[in-house]
């Protein structure tokens, strides 16, 4: 309820080979042949199936995103995707700092700003991810924590317009647990997140810049978390690899 579009992204992870990457995104164009007015879809396939997916989107309403890349535009750098490459291969959207890569790959807070900084220059879209692991939430201090994680990972970017980014507020308890943040929890942090972004980029700029919820959304449980003032979409894995579920998602949404 506000004059945000609604984002509705899935995060394939590392999951399916190709065949199965491209027969889920040919259910996702069968099931959505339009997206419900304003509602926005995105999928991150593995970076690997970018290419297949994208020419299986295309001419779709669903929009096409990386789960990672690298700030470097081009070089010496073995394994890496750059922001140019990810732009020729169709993307509009880059997840940034998931929790998975920022715990098993130690990614910082300032690989994130630099990641944010060259996907802006590059014209895609992050998709900024932070949020507490268990232990910050059971002490207390998770506001604090992901207020920090923002400011860190975003300070300095400079932004034209609110499109070009979006956040995604993702309690690292609630990913792949199946224990979902209430929506009251989701609103306080996505709040605070909101708070965060108006004093990075201003008032203005903050109002419009998407702010996400992940962490065991479903269909089941999208539209309430959607209501919230401040809960703009969701990040969403496990539900993402099941066309029906995540096209129910966009439709509840
Ligand atoms: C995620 O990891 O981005 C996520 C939200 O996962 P899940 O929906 O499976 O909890």
């Amino acid at each position: 309820p506000n004059n945000r579009t609604t984002l509705i992204a899935g995060n394939w992870k590392m999951n399916n080979d190709r065949e199965a990457a491209k027969a889920l995104a040919a259910e996702l164009v069968e099931a959505l042949p339009e997206v419900p007015a304003g509602v926005e879809v995105l999928v991150c396939p593995p970076t690997i199936d970018l290419c297949c997916v994208a020419h299986k989107l295309e001419g779709s309403a669903i929009a096409l995103g990386a789960q990672n890349c690298y700030w470097e535009a081009s070089g010496a750098y073995t394994g890496e995707t750059s922001v140019p490459m990810l732009k020729s291969a169709g993307c509009t959207y880059c997840i940034i700092g998931h929790s998975e890569r920022r715990d098993y790959f130690h990614e910082s807070d300032e690989d994130q700003n630099k990641k944010a900084k060259a996907l802006v220059a590059g014209g895609i879209v992050p998709v900024f991810c932070c949020g507490e692991p268990l232990e910050v939430r059971e002490a207390g201090t998770y506001v604090e924590h992901v207020v920090a994680q923002v400011k860190a990972g975003l300070e300095g970017l400079e932004l034209a317009s609110a499109d070009q980014l979006v956040v995604a507020y993702e309690p690292i308890w609630a990913i792949g647990t199946g224990m979902t943040a209430t929506a009251d929890d989701a609103q306080e942090v996505c709040h605070a997140v909101r708070e965060a972004l108006v004093e990075l980029f201003g008032a203005e700029m903050a109002d419009g810049i998407r702010v996400l919820y992940g962490g065991s959304a479903k269909p089941g449980n999208i539209a309430e978390l959607v209501a919230k003032p401040d809960v703009d979409g969701a990040l969403v894995g496990g539900a993402s690899l099941k066309a029906a579920d995540f096209s129910e998602m966009v439709v509840k949404a």
